[in-house]
């Protein structure tokens, strides 16, 4: 279980590459009137391809870990089974299409064998979605998204099975969040309710 490191740390050594996202300025701003759901890879039958031209940039990075402070950490952005990872809000430079995307990584403990990385890209319709999103699924849960999405590893690009996404209720997702952490303290449910109330900003 990985210490509590704040946003934007880069999660340790990471590879940026391996996110294969670009820095720069935030195409469509905070137009999500214009945003295309799902990215228009879903169009694209052969997964390797579809993921050969998602050009994104990177919106928000959530970092290694969803912290309500810099000592309670709620819980980590890639599965417990793996070593370190994060997830970044990604936005695709073609067709406006948000994506959270998680990263993960298994160490290699052979000098000379390479680390492996897992990627999951989950469709959000609104920058809100995604941060809620963000708040109510631990890194497992995450790479459990139950609709139509890639996986991506060091060999393999698949489409999941799966019936093909819709938007989770902005609604929904607060109510389901209040439940999941309603053994919370009270002070720390406080601090929740101050991070739900400001998703959906960049
Ligand atoms: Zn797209």
């Amino acid at each position: 279980m990985a210490s509590a490191v704040p946003d934007g740390d880069d999660a340790g050594g990471v590879q940026e590459t391996a996110m294969k996202e670009q820095e720069g300025s935030i195409l469509g701003g905070n137009k999500d009137s214009l945003i295309c759901y799902p990215c228009h890879i879903y169009g694209i039958k052969d997964a390797k391809e579809a993921d050969a031209v998602n050009e994104i940039t990177r919106v928000k990075d959530y970092g290694s870990n969803l912290s309500l402070d810099d000592s309670f950490t709620i819980h980590s952005n890639y599965p417990d089974s793996h070593e370190e990872g994060r997830r970044i809000l990604a936005r695709c430079n073609i067709c406006g299409g948000l994506m959270l995307r998680q990263l993960s990584k298994i160490e290699c403990p052979y000098w000379d064998e390479p680390d492996e990385y897992y990627h999951d890209y989950v469709p959000v319709a609104t920058v809100k979605e995604a941060d809620l999103l963000n708040i109510l699924w631990n890194g497992k849960e995450l790479a459990e998204y139950p609709f139509r999405h890639i996986k991506r590893d060091d060999y393999r690009v698949l489409w999941t099975d799966g019936k093909e996404p819709e938007p989770y209720d902005p609604e929904e997702l607060k109510q389901k969040i209040r439940e999941k952490y309603a053994g919370l303290s009270p002070k720390h449910r406080e601090m929740l309710e101050k991070m739900i109330s400001q998703t959906g900003k960049l």
